[in-house]
């Protein structure tokens, strides 16, 4: 936002233009939010590795300011990288439950977006929107490191902007 600077002396008008700026505080909240992003740790299946890949030192998660937690109750983002079993619903609604909001989902995968090569087994959830709101979903079988760290970047821009307008949005 610019400033109105017509009632300041000349001389003071470029130093305050290049060092104040106004905000919300519901867009700071948003950046600090979105750079802060705590996820929990839920390897269910072979994405799992790439996930622990990518928050090794080689693609090094931390400098978007993502650390994984082993708790839920210091985690904001869910990970689900893997395969879904209907045995396993329960505790994942669980576990998101037991997340303080606000939280968010990513599902990693095509297990985890729609049931992947296991879409004909009886024993699998096609689709972990199924149990918890997914708010980013990433392809591949399994996904490499970047398209995780891009995923996560489309979260970051998602959380910005929910912070902006106050609305949420979620699949389903
Ligand atoms: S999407 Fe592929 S790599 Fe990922 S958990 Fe399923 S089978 Fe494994």
């Amino acid at each position: 936002m610019e400033l109105d600077l017509t009632s300041i002396a000349p001389e003071l008008q470029e130093e305050l233009n290049r060092n104040v700026m106004f905000t919300t505080l519901e867009t700071v909240k948003g950046w600090v939010r979105s750079n802060s992003l705590w996820p929990l740790t839920f390897g269910l299946a072979c994405c799992a590795i790439e996930m622990m890949g990518t928050g090794g030192a080689r693609y090094d998660l931390d400098r978007f300011g993502v650390i994984f937690r082993a708790s839920p109750r210091q985690s904001d983002v869910m990970i689900v990288a893997g395969t879904v079993t209907k045995k396993m619903a329960p505790l994942l609604r669980r576990l998101y439950d037991q997340m303080p909001e606000p939280k968010w989902v990513i599902a990693m995968g095509s297990c985890a977006t729609a049931g992947g090569p296991y879409v004909r087994s009886y024993s699998v959830v096609k689709g972990v929107d199924q149990i918890v709101p997914v708010d980013v979903y990433i392809p591949g079988c399994p996904p490499n490191p970047a398209a995780l760290i891009y995923g996560i970047n489309k979260l970051q821009e998602k959380i910005r902007y929910e912070a902006k307008t106050g609305k949420r949005v979620t699949s389903p």
